[in-house]
């Protein structure tokens, strides 16, 4: 395992002569076929069969000539397999995905009564360290491909075989790091599954520039930024990386980001017990955020063992949002779910899940 540094160099990929047919539009799928010396209309059947039907090998197409499937059955649709499932008291369900390359990555879903969240990784570990989150503490491997981000909805999915309506990028990774794959795989979710760019949140700690880069992409997903700081001095001891992105800056950018896309952000808070939830705190992130059309997610710390922060009190909690919104600031308290399986936010590490005994393969 690689110790968790805050490098932003580029990271290693899969090595694969031709990407998987999971993550190609219809156009590119028809294309294929053709190549392959079939006629345009199989083209749209593999889009149908791949990500409808959830097909693992193109052996499965049935509507395909058993000759055909046989000449091509190994090439990969990019298909991940479970490793583990487990289900919180809650309904919420946590999934252990092992790769093509064997590291294995999580992915979350959420139901509620209208909604099917997935919470999604965008890599296997994050380089970021931030002191308070498993993922940051577990190390990192490299970045996820599109069709790895893909999988991840189709598997939740298929499991609760009801349509996935919202998906957030808070599992694994700093989504910010792997901007065109992540990019990519929303176009293909918006597009290829159905999925409104409006139900699709990205959340990120701020990587100097990506942001405006991110707002040339024109998509009308939901910017979400960890903030969990009022202040620069506070927020570098949680997050090593603000050392070289001040606070002023980060907010700066999110302001072009409003300005370009016409889309507000919000801004998530972790809430640590006598750390940054006093009243100066709240008066201080309320002046910094001033004439900013934002929302504030605050999020009550889930406890990771390798640290000694604390959960505030309900009542601490309570508080802190009453003084934000004294101050005109719109705020939402996460209660994370998933809490009982260590599912919540920023408890997805890679390390337990060497020690994770598989439940269920297939
Ligand atoms: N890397 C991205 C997205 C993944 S983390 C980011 O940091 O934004 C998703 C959210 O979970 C972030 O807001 C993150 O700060 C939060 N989080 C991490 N560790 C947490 C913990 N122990 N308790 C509560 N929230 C946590
Ligand atoms: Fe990475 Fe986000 Fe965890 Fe920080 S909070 S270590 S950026 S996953």
């Amino acid at each position: 395992m690689v110790a968790p540094t805050a490098t932003l160099s580029p990271s290693p990929t899969v090595q694969l002569t031709e990407l998987p047919l999971l993550g190609r539009s219809v156009e590119s799928l028809t294309e294929w076929v053709q190549a392959k010396g079939q006629p345009a209309y199989r083209g749209k059947q593999l889009h149908q069969w791949i990500y409808q039907k959830g097909i693992r090998s193109i052996d499965e197409v049935t509507v395909f000539s058993k000759k055909w499937r046989t000449e091509v059955k190994d090439f990969p649709v990019g298909r991940s397999h479970l490793h583990f499932r487990s289900e919180s008291p809650d309904g919420t369900i946590k999934y252990l995905l092992k790769l093509t390359d064997g590291h294995i990555i999580e992915a979350v879903g959420i139901p509620s009564d209208k909604r099917l969240t997935v919470c999604v990784s965008s890599q296997i570990g994050c380089p970021m360290g931030c002191d308070f989150c498993a993922t940051g503490k577990g190390g990192y491997i490299r970045n996820l491909e599109t069709y790895e981000i893909i999988d991840q909805v189709l598997t939740v999915q298929e499991d609760f075989q009801r349509r996935v309506s919202n998906i957030v990028f808070m599992g694994m990774g700093e989504p910010l790091l792997n901007t065109k794959n992540v990019v990519a795989a929303v176009r293909s979710l918006n597009q290829d599954i159905g999925i409104g760019q409006r139900m699709i949140t990205v959340s990120t700690v701020g990587i100097p520039g990506h942001i405006r880069r991110l707002a040339e992409e024109n998509l009308q997903i939901t910017l979400a930024v960890s903030l969990h700081a009022s202040n620069q001095t506070l927020r570098t001891q949680l997050i090593p990386s603000a050392e070289k992105y001040p606070l002023s800056e980060l907010i700066d950018e999110c302001r072009d980001y409003v300005k370009a896309t016409g889309r507000r952000v919000s801004f998530e808070y972790v809430v640590l017990a006598d750390l940054n939830d006093q009243p100066e705190h709240a008066a201080e992130l309320a002046s910094e955020l001033r004439g900013f059309q934002s929302h504030v997610n605050l999020i009550p710390y889930n406890p990771i063992t390798e640290v000694d922060y604390k959960r505030p009190s309900r009542q601490r909690i309570e508080d802190f949002t009453q003084q934000l919104k004294d101050k005109g600031i719109a705020v939402s308290v996460r209660y994370s779910r998933g809490l009982e399986k260590d599912a919540a936010c920023g408890q997805l590490r890679a390390s337990q899940i060497a020690e994770t005994p598989p439940k269920s393969e297939h």
